[in-house]
């Protein structure tokens, strides 16, 4: 009978164990099925600047599975990762939010609004890289300089030299870079300078007890002074009320991004400018 089963079935004596093999293997068959099914949507969080200006969104990825309940990035990205499904995902994901960039072009309040994609480790580590975020953006016509790629710390480890050259040419197009969750990984700070970036994200960990944990607030201080002794913008993410927002913008930081702003939402419900 085992024989039999064919592919994408896995055969314990327990049933138990059997129970979450096929759970699993009919999650990875969903996850790759979504992407056909057109299930995956993008939601876009706003981003507002110190003087409460709202100057662009970040996409951030959801999977209507089966098109009913709603399965969290935490969920199917690391598996989209695993079998390699985040290549096409994240090539959906870069397109789409380039598309949406080129509508907002047309209309007044949003057409200087900035777009920011998170881009994964294994995207980052094709060697077609650069060549398919210039293919997202000639395909919509959208304007590189509105583009910002969120990378995070941990892709900064192995071949830091193909990383380097990935980001120059990339940045040649004027498309922009942001560390994501800063001060979670194990960046050195001689590979940051080297890289051509334009924004350091204060993780929202740090953000979280920023006004009742000292040790964040000074984390969070260091990580500002950093960034501008680099000559870099820092945008702080998970800010949830009004004085987080205000203890932030006192110790310098450039922007904000966070539940008091707005949650992340479909397109049509963000704000007019
Ligand atoms: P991230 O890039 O650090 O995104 C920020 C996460 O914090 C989002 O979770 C967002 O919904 C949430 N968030 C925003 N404001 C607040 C706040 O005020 N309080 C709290 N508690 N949370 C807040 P989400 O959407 O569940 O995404 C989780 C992670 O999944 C992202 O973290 C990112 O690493 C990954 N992700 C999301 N979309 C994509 C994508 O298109 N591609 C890739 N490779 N990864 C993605
Ligand atoms: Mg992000
Ligand atoms: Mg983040
Ligand atoms: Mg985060």
């Amino acid at each position: 009978q085992a024989k039999s089963a064919g592919r994408n079935t896995m055969r314990f004596f327990d049933p138990t164990l059997q129970a979450i093999a096929n759970a699993f293997i009919a999650f990875e068959l969903d996850l790759r099925q979504g992407l056909e099914r057109q299930e995956f949507e993008l939601h876009y969080q706003i981003q507002v600047d110190d003087a409460g200006v709202n100057t662009g969104v970040e996409a951030l990825l959801r999977w209507r599975r089966g098109g009913k309940e709603m399965v969290p990035p935490a969920q199917f990205i690391p598996i989209a990762e695993a079998n390699g499904l985040i290549l096409p995902l994240g090539q959906w994901v870069l397109e789409t939010a380039c598309a949406q960039l080129m509508r907002w072009a047309e209309e007044p309040g949003r057409a200087h609004w900035t777009m920011a994609v998170n881009v994964s480790a294994l995207q980052l580590a094709q060697s077609d890289f650069v060549e398919r975020v210039g293919r997202a953006l000639g395909k919509t016509g959208a304007n590189p300089a509105l583009l910002k790629l969120e990378l995070t710390e941990s892709m900064l480890v192995g071949d830091i030299e193909d990383v380097v050259a990935k980001m120059k040419a990339i940045k040649a197009y004027g498309v922009a870079f942001s560390l994501d969750d800063f001060g979670t990984g194990y960046s050195s700070l001689s590979i940051l300078k080297r890289l051509p970036l334009q924004q350091l994200k204060i993780d929202q960990s740090f953000v979280r007890d920023i006004l009742i944990d000292p040790n964040d607030a000074v984390i969070a201080r260091t990580i500002v002074a950093l960034a501008h002794n680099l000559d870099l913008r820092v945008i702080a993410e998970g800010v949830e009320s009004a004085e987080q927002r205000d203890f932030l913008a006192g110790i310098g930081c450039d922007a904000f991004q966070g539940y008091f702003f707005g949650r992340p939402i479909a397109a049509g419900e963000l704000p007019k400018d």
